[in-house]
């Protein structure tokens, strides 16, 4: 095969779910595995956190795959139901919901449902997306643990915004708010992403949900996944499918902004933005070539891209390339295309083929 293969480490996924595990001892967990399991595959992902407390995705329809696939965990929709059937599907399928804004209490008391659902009222602390205001809790957590169609034990949740950044004030703040509260409610709480999971030891209460550090990427600013203690869960790689010669000022590729600085070597690669790799990488990205780190040139096209092989004269048509995963940080590359990791995961296209490994 001379395209483009994701492989997925299964190994690696429960060996990060572990780390997490570990890294929050006193917390149980919702292994996150929204949008397609940050690309990894929603179901593949699932059956490998089967050790997991529970699981999480963020809308109701990702759940019912779930259900229907026969994955029988406790799993939270975080954005909650949106309308009157998903509230039914809640219901039905035991999904457990995020209550974030008085549209759902409105349908909540407007349609009557069999079998009472378990739920997350997220309270905004800071990062202004979902939740009610901190001013709003009180009237909200009322009206929930009076409802019939709520099972008893209201929770609950907030996120965080920067956690990323250990230096950023707002986390300490959000956590400060958030406890002012949660204290009062005297219930189950949830506050911590997998950047509160290993930066923000406070943040890790009776539930963390890590998301992005159970693929072996790190969300900390200026980090990657394996200083956390974590592997990678995907490998994307390709191959070589050409090598010509150039002079001199020979221009490469779209619009011809990369010139070859003296006679060179040039690989062509068969990975573009067709498959996910980002066409805002730059020249001088890595790319691993039998275990060296070669440099991308030219601008990344839908389905090649172009390595220069000043340094090395051994490569034949056919070798395998590694453009993140076992070896090259996928935070390195996101870094260099001016985007991040999630981003990178969840755009490997359909037109990648996924093997798995360590089963
Ligand atoms: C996506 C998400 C998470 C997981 O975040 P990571 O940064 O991937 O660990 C946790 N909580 C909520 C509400 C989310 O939307």
């Amino acid at each position: 095969m001379m395209g483009p293969t994701a492989v997925i480490d299964l190994s690696a996924l429960r060996h990060n779910l572990q780390r997490a595990a570990a890294l929050a001892p006193g917390s149980r967990l919702y292994a996150v595995i929204k949008a397609n399991a940050y690309g990894h595959g929603l179901l593949r992902a699932a059956r490998a956190f089967s050790d997991a407390d529970a699981l999480a995705v963020a809308r109701v329809e990702e759940a019912v795959q779930l259900r229907l696939a026969g994955i029988d965990h406790p799993l939270l929709v975080l954005e909650g139901f949106f309308n009157a059937e998903e509230l039914e599907a809640a219901s039905h399928y035991q999904l457990e919901v995020a209550i974030q804004q008085p549209e759902q209490l409105q349908i909540l008391s407007e349609h009557s449902i069999g079998r009472p659902v378990t739920c997350w009222l997220k309270m905004d602390t800071g990062m202004h997306r979902l939740g009610f205001q901190p001013d709003a809790v009180d009237a909200a957590w009322k009206f929930l643990n009076a409802h019939a169609s709520v099972a008893k034990g209201v929770r609950v949740m907030t996120h965080l915004a920067s956690a990323d950044d250990l230096s950023n004030p707002v986390t300490n703040d959000q956590l400060r708010l958030f406890r002012v509260h949660a204290d009062q409610l005297n219930t189950v709480t949830s506050i911590a992403n997998s950047a509160g999971i290993i930066g923000w030891p406070t943040s890790r209460t009776d539930w963390a949900r890590p998301g992005i550090m159970l693929y072996g990427a790190s969300p900390m600013l200026g980090r990657t996944g394996v200083s956390e203690g974590l592997r990678p869960a995907m490998t994307l790689k390709s191959r070589i499918i050409a090598i010509n010669s150039f002079a001199k000022g020979s221009p490469i590729g779209y619009s011809g902004s990369w010139v070859c600085p003296e006679d060179m070597r040039v690989a062509v690669v068969a990975a573009g933005y067709g498959d996910g790799y980002p066409r805002h990488a730059p020249p001088g990205t890595p790319v691993l070539l039998n275990k060296q780190r070669v440099p991308l040139i030219g601008r990344v096209s839908m389905d090649m891209l172009n390595l220069d092989l000043r340094t090395q004269p051994e490569v034949r048509v056919g070798d395998e390339v590694v453009l993140w995963g076992e070896g090259l940080a996928v935070e390195e590359v996101a870094e260099r295309a001016g985007t991040i990791a999630y981003e990178l995961f969840c755009g490997v296209t359909q037109r990648v083929v996924f093997e798995e490994i360590n089963g």
